[in-house]
């Protein structure tokens, strides 16, 4: 009973792996980090920005070799923007998944290895 979970897990594993190895191929104009909305105002006395919530105003964060880095996007660029962040996250979810598996099917297998050397055991000293 136990041996037929494990090997439903091995055989679910690989098939989740073999569909990640087909989908993942490293996007190359993906980015980093995440694309966020503000607001500011100009500081000119008579704008409408002195009254309501300010001039939108876009920016993409992310970190690089530890520091922090806020790049401007201009609202034209934001879409654009936006589909590479995407495709990085995606790229990256991807990765972290098929590492996960990779442990996951690793630790299986190393199981499946004491119990078929403890079986061989018991049969050799019955
Ligand atoms: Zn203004």
């Amino acid at each position: 009973m136990k041996k037929h979970t494990t090997n439903t897990d091995v055989r679910q594993l690989q098939a989740r792996k073999r569909k990640l190895l087909a989908l993942l191929s490293l996007p190359p104009e993906a980015m980093p980090g995440s694309l966020a909305q503000s607001h500011y105002r100009c500081g000119s006395p008579n704008c409408h920005c002195t009254r309501d919530e300010g001039h939108p105003h876009w920016s993409l964060t992310f970190m690089s070799e530890g520091k922090k880095r806020v790049h401007n996007i201009p609202k034209a660029r934001v879409e654009f923007i936006r589909e590479r962040v995407n495709e990085g996250k995606a790229f990256k979810q991807g990765v972290a998944e098929l590492m996960v598996i990779n442990a996951q099917l690793f630790h299986l297998f190393e199981k499946r290895d004491r119990d078929n050397k403890r079986r061989g055991k018991r049969k050799a000293g019955d």
